[in-house]
C-alpha cells in the first residue's frame, strides 16, 4: 500500500462548560462532543523523504504550523519511522470556525499513518499522543459522542447521540479559541450547561431533553465581542430551529432542526445569507 485517505469529521460541542483555569493557564472544561458528518479528507502516502503536507486551500498552512504535519512529526519521534511521508489535507471543514477541524485532521493523519505504515500503535498510544497535540484531539481520534474533560485528556463515551439534522453556518470572519478563552470570565456566565442531565436524556434517547440542554458557555465571550453570531442565532430560531447554538468558541452557529426537511428548508435561505452554510447531522 503507498497512501490512503482517512476521513476527518468536525465535531460539535452538546454542552461546553469551562470549570476554571489551572495554574498552568490551560482551561478545565467538561462538554459533550459530537462528531458531525461534514468532513475533510486526508490521504497520506509514502513519498520522498522526511515529511510534506499541501491541501486544496491557502487557507491553512502548509509547513510545520499545520496541526496536522506537527502529528506525523510527534508519531516519527515517537516510533522513529524513516519512511518519508506526504499528506494531502482536502479542505471541507470552514477555519477557525469552532468546528475542530486541524484537530480532526490531526487524528486523521495519526490514524492513517499508523495504519499505512503498520506502527502498531493502539487507539489508546494513539490517544495519548494526540493530548500532545490540542485539547479536541483524542476525542477526535475517538468520534461518536463523549464527554470529554480536564483539558480534553479524559474521554468517557456516551451512548449514540439520536440523529440531529443540523444547519450550520458561519460568518465572514474566523475566531481564535485561545483569544475567547483569554477572554473567558467564569462570573459572567449566566446559563451553565446540566451536563448529568445531557448524558441522562443520551440514555435514554430523549432528542427533547437533550435538545433543551445544549448550552456552550463561551457564547458570552464571543456573542459581546461579534454581535453577528447572535442575529444568526436569532435567524436560525426564526426558521423554525428548536435551539440555536454555538460550536466551540465559534463564530459558526449550530441550528438544530426536528428533521430533515425543515433543516433543508432553512439551509436554502440560510445560503443566500452567509458564506458558509452546511446541511449535515450527526454521526
Ligand atoms: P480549535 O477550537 O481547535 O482552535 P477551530 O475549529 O476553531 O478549532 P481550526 O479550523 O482547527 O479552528 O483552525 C484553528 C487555527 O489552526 C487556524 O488559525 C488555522 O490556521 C490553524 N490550523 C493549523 N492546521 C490546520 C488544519 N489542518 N486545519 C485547519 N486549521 C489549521
Amino acid at each position: 500500500m503507498t497512501g490512503l485517505t482517512v476521513p476527518a469529521y468536525a465535531k460539535i460541542n452538546l454542552t461546553l462548560d469551562v470549570l476554571g483555569k489551572r495554574e498552568d493557564n490551560y482551561h478545565e472544561v467538561s462538554m459533550i462532543l459530537q462528531s458531525i458528518n461534514l468532513r475533510d479528507l486526508v490521504t497520506v502516502s509514502r513519498s520522498g523523504k522526511g515529511i510534506t503536507i499541501d491541501s486544496n486551500t491557502a487557507a491553512i498552512p502548509a509547513d510545520y504550523d499545520n496541526l496536522a504535519y506537527r502529528a506525523a512529526l510527534l508519531l516519527k519521534e515517537r516510533t522513529g519511522f524513516t519512511e518519508g511521508i506526504h499528506i494531502y489535507i482536502e479542505k471541507n471543514i470552514p477555519v477557525a470556525a469552532g468546528l475542530g477541524g486541524g484537530s480532526a485532521d490531526a487524528a486523521a493523519t495519526l490514524i492513517g499513518i499508523n495504519y499505512l505504515l503498520g506502527l502498531g500503535l493502539t487507539p489508546g498510544e494513539l490517544i495519548c499522543l494526540g493530548k500532545q497535540l490540542g485539547a479536541d484531539v483524542p476525542f477526535c481520534i475517538l468520534g461518536g459522542t463523549a464527554l470529554v474533560e480536564g483539558i480534553g485528556e479524559k474521554l468517557t463515551i456516551l451512548p449514540k447521540a439520536p440523529t440531529l439534522w443540523l444547519v450550520l453556518a458561519k460568518p465572514e470572519f474566523g475566531v481564535s479559541t485561545a483569544e475567547v478563552y483569554r477572554r473567558f470570565d467564569k462570573n459572567k456566565v449566566t446559563e451553565r450547561p446540566d451536563n448529568a442531565a445531557a448524558v441522562e436524556a443520551l440514555a435514554r434517547e430523549d432528542m427533547e431533553l437533550l435538545v433543551a440542554n445544549m448550552v456552550n458557555v463561551l457564547e458570552t465571550v464571543t456573542l459581546e465581542h461579534y454581535p453577528e453570531v447572535a442575529r444568526i442565532k436569532d435567524r436560525m430560531l426564526s426558521l423554525g430551529a428548536m435551539r440555536a447554538v454555538m460550536c466551540g468558541s465559534g463564530p459558526t452557529v449550530m441550528g438544530v432542526f426536528g428533521g430533515q426537511k425543515e433543516a433543508e428548508q432553512a439551509y436554502v435561505l440560510l445560503k443566500e445569507e452567509y458564506p458558509e452554510v452546511f446541511l449535515t447531522r450527526t454521526r
